[in-house]
C-alpha cells in the first residue's frame, strides 16, 4: 500500500496543482482536522445541540455548524493565495487577500444533524480561480467545470479525505498517530451500473413523474422491466452518501419536487451540488439535475439550490431519459 501523504501527493501532481493551489488545499484540510478533533471531543466538550440562531438558509444552526465554518474561516481568509471565501452559513462572500489567486467555497458541516445522534458528518469544499485582484460577489459566478480541485472530509469509523485536482478521484486515510492523511486509495471508478440507490422517499408524493416512474421501476424489482431487485440506502449525509457511491457504486438523487415549487432542489449549487459532481465525474459517473449537466450550470446566485441526480452513468442516463 502507497504511504504517501496528502504534501507528498500534491507534490507529485502536474496540469493544474500549482504550489499555491497545494497550500490553499493543505490550509482546508488542516482546518478539518481540527474540526474532527472538535468531532470526536462532542459532549465532552459541551458543542452538541442547537446554536442560538438560524443561517441565511432559515435552518437551525447547529453549534458544530458555527465552530466549524469559524475554524476554516480563520484558517482561510489570510491565507496568502485565498482571495475570497463563501459558505453555507454565511449570508454573502467574505474578502480575503489582495491577489490571492483562489476562492474557495464550503459547507463547514454537511449532515449536520447527524451529530446529536453521533453518526456521519462531513466537510465540502470546493475551488475556483480568482477573477479579480480584489474579489467581488460576481467572481464567485462561475460553473463547476471551472474548480480547479473539490473535495470532502468524512467523519466516520476512518476520518477521510476524498479529493480532486482534475486527474481523477482518490482517498486518503488521517493517520491520527501522525496526523497526516495518508493516501489509501487511486483510481476510484463508478461501476456504469448498480443495485443500490439513495432517495428521501418520504417526499415521494412530491416529486416529479419522471422520477416518479424511475424508482417505482426500481421498486418493482425482479418482476418489473429491471428484471432485477435493489436496495436502498440512505444515511442523510451528502458526503456519506456520496461515499458510498465512490467506494461502490449507486445513484443518488434529490430531485426537484413539488412541495415548495418555487425552489428549484434542496442541496446547494456552489457547496454540495458542484464539487460531489467534480468527484463523481472524475471517477467516470455522471452528475445532473435531470435536465442539464451539473458542472455545466452558469450560476446566479451564490445560495442557489439545484436538483441532484448522480452517480452511476448508467443509471443516471436511464433517469435523465425520463426527464
Ligand atoms: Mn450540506
Ligand atoms: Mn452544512
Amino acid at each position: 500500500m502507497s504511504t504517501a501523504t496528502l504534501s507528498q501527493y500534491l507534490k507529485q501532481q502536474t496540469g493544474n496543482l500549482t504550489p499555491e493551489l497545494a497550500n490553499v488545499i493543505e490550509a482546508i484540510i488542516d482546518s478539518c482536522k481540527t474540526i474532527d478533533q472538535a468531532l470526536q471531543k462532542g459532549a465532552i466538550a459541551g458543542i452538541l445541540g442547537s446554536a442560538e440562531h438560524e443561517n441565511v438558509q432559515g435552518e437551525t444552526q447547529k453549534k458544530l455548524d458555527v465552530i466549524s465554518n469559524q475554524i476554516l474561516i480563520d484558517a482561510l481568509q489570510s491565507h496568502p493565495n485565498v482571495g475570497g471565501l463563501a459558505s453555507e452559513e454565511l449570508d454573502t462572500f467574505t474578502s480575503a487577500q489582495e491577489n490571492g489567486q483562489f476562492l474557495v467555497l464550503f459547507d463547514p458541516l454537511d449532515g449536520s444533524s447527524n451529530i446529536d445522534i453521533n453518526m456521519c458528518v462531513g466537510t465540502i469544499f470546493s475551488i475556483l480561480p480568482a477573477k479579480n485582484a480584489v474579489t467581488q460577489a460576481e467572481d464567485f459566478m462561475q460553473a463547476g467545470t471551472e474548480q480547479v480541485a473539490a473535495g470532502y472530509v468524512m467523519y466516520g469509523p476512518s476520518t477521510m479525505l476524498a479529493l480532486t485536482v482534475g486527474a481523477g478521484t482518490v482517498f486518503f486515510t488521517y493517520d491520527i498517530d501522525t496526523q497526516e492523511f495518508i493516501l489509501t486509495k487511486t483510481d476510484i471508478s463508478i461501476n456504469p451500473a448498480t443495485q443500490e440507490y439513495a432517495i428521501n422517499a418520504s417526499n415521494q408524493r412530491h416529486w416529479e413523474a419522471p422520477v416518479q416512474r424511475y424508482i417505482n421501476e426500481l421498486l418493482e424489482g425482479k418482476t418489473g422491466v429491471r428484471g432485477k431487485d435493489f436496495n436502498m440506502r440512505w444515511v442523510a449525509c451528502m458526503v456519506a452518501d456520496i461515499h458510498r457511491i465512490l467506494c461502490r457504486s449507486g445513484i443518488f438523487m434529490y430531485p426537484y419536487d413539488l412541495k415548495n415549487p418555487k425552489k428549484a432542489g434542496r442541496l446547494r449549487l456552489m457547496y454540495e451540488a458542484n464539487p460531489m459532481s467534480m468527484l463523481i465525474e472524475q471517477a467516470g459517473g455522471a452528475a445532473t439535475t435531470g435536465r442539464v449537466r451539473i458542472l455545466d450550470i452558469q450560476p446566479t446566485e451564490l445560495h442557489q439550490r439545484v436538483p441532484v441526480i448522480l452517480g452511476s452513468k448508467d443509471e443516471v442516463e436511464l433517469v435523465t431519459s425520463y426527464h
